[in-house]
């Protein structure tokens, strides 16, 4: 398919892909991209795409925001990389874990670095670990998860994470537990409400704890919204159940806030959104609006003392990363955050949010989309053979993946997750680009399942 010496050719022959379907790309060729303009990315050829997946969630003030890209070059000019280590660290990292506390929902806390998502979760269970161990209990080791979490591909977040493709890599490690996702209109069974389906996945949590041991869990992680497990916002009353339960057997509440976190649900936080209290945050992708990669752990009050008692008594905490806390990150990190919540980019989210969902709820009208789902600016749509059923397309005819590659032949980008189509915009979009959206996602939905009806 591609000329030799192209861009595709290039690309094909000399990197390994990750979480990409290598027939498409053999067959279609690799979309390379040299630059952004607003929402839409520019490939060498010219085209340009709508990305509604605002690149991976995380580019959600555009790609060009002169605002970022200044606060990037003054730093690299003023201290262009240092570490955190042994008693030093940037004035922008100490400035940026004021801030993060500041506009946490804690009254107070610490925050720890790392250079992505799966890292921040990865560095969570070892805090977990370490302070267990420190206070003597060395048995709370488990770690309670959901099927369908995503919480990242380091060998123990992708234990984290409930899903079946990590089973080539032999994972999930021993002691990574994963729960029911709480995904109503999938797992709900027959004549079952909503209400009965959120209080049997309680009393699964309740005899998951009492099967185990509550003296063996370290601790219990959950995204607000599953987000890589296809836009998921918790079944009614979740966190209401189940908070209580982790909050009786002293298993700490770790909201993994990587996607939700800093506006994307709505408010600052997914756990405001739904309405629960975690004793510690994690964030990264829009932490720096994805122009640093960088992740956090935020720890709330009552872990935020215990884990420092515990590193005042052993007198080290043994971890941390060359460019944690890295100077050019925190300060991005420093912007991006006064970008979203004072420029008008989470309250474009918040006035335009009931408008996307009207868009979702007129192309679910579709006899093949048999759910949309989301919240704020995170969407998805499930494509159907049957709906009354529920009965999914066969797999082998890669229907989600077929409506994302004719939507990519119209100009816009969207993800293909199991059978839904993912959309979850930079902040920034007008409602002239929402219907851009909207209309070109109609045409590839209207022309997939008429060739596979
Ligand atoms: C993307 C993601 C991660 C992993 O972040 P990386 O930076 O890709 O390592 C973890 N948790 C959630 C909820 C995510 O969406």
């Amino acid at each position: 398919m591609t000329a030799p010496q192209s861009w595709e050719a290039r690309a094909e022959e000399f990197s390994l892909y990750g979480f990409t379907d290598m027939p498409s790309v053999h067959e279609r060729g690799t979309v390379v991209v040299t630059h952004g303009e607003g929402p839409y990315v520019v490939d060498v050829h010219g085209r340009r795409y709508l990305d509604a997946n605002s690149g991976l969630w995380n580019m959600v003030a555009g790609f060009d925001h002169p605002g970022l890209i200044r606060a990037a070059q003054d730093q690299y000019a003023r201290f262009p990389g240092y570490h955190a280590f042994f008693g030093r660290m940037s004035d922008q990292t100490v400035m940026l874990s004021e801030k993060l506390v500041q506009v946490s929902p804690f009254d107070t806390g610490r925050v720890f670095y790392t250079n992505s998502g799966s890292e921040a979760n990865d560095t969570m269970v070892k805090i977990l670990w370490f302070l267990h161990g420190a206070e003597g209990n060395p048995k709370r080791r488990k770690i309670l998860t959901r099927w369908n979490a995503y919480h990242g591909v380091t060998a123990v977040s992708a234990s984290m994470t409930g899903k079946p493709y990590n089973e080539v890599f032999g994972l999930p490690l021993p002691g990574f537990i994963h729960l029911t996702c709480p995904h109503f209109w999938r797992e709900g069974r027959e004549g079952e409400t909503e209400e009965q389906f959120t209080a049997r996945l309680a009393h699964e949590l309740e005899d998951t704890i009492q099967r185990e041991g509550a003296d063996t869990i370290a601790g219990f992680f959950a995204e607000p919204v599953m987000g890589a497990g296809g836009v998921i916002p918790p079944s009614k009353g979740y966190f209401q159940a189940i908070e209580p339960i982790l909050r009786r057997h002293g298993i700490p509440i770790i909201s993994d806030e990587v996607i939700c976190g800093f506006g994307r649900t709505g408010s600052t936080w997914g756990c405001e959104t739904y309405g629960f209290t975690p004793d510690a945050i994690i964030s990264s992708k829009n932490l720096t609006a994805g122009y640093f990669p960088m992740g956090a752990v935020i720890l709330g009050p009552d872990l935020a003392r215990r884990v420092q008692d515990a590193i005042e008594r052993i007198e080290e905490f043994p971890h941390g990363f060359t460019a944690s806390g890295h100077p050019v990150g925190c300060a991005l990190a420093l912007k991006a955050i006064d970008v979203v919540m004072n420029e008008g980019l989470a309250e474009n989210v918040r006035r335009l949010a009931p408008r996307f969902e009207e868009g979702m709820k007129r192309l679910a009208g579709n006899p093949n989309i048999g759910e949309y789902r989301g919240v704020g600016f995170m969407w998805a749509l499930e494509a159907v053979k049957d709906k009354p059923t529920k009965t999914p397309f066969d797999a082998h005819l890669s229907v989600s993946e077929r409506i994302a590659n004719t939507c990519t032949d119209l100009g816009l980008i969207c993800r293909p997750l199991g059978q839904s189509i993912v959309l979850c915009p930079p902040f920034i979009i007008t409602e002239a680009q929402m219907d851009e959206i909207f209309d070109k996602l109609e045409r590839a939905l209207k022309k997939v399942f008429a060739e596979v009806a």
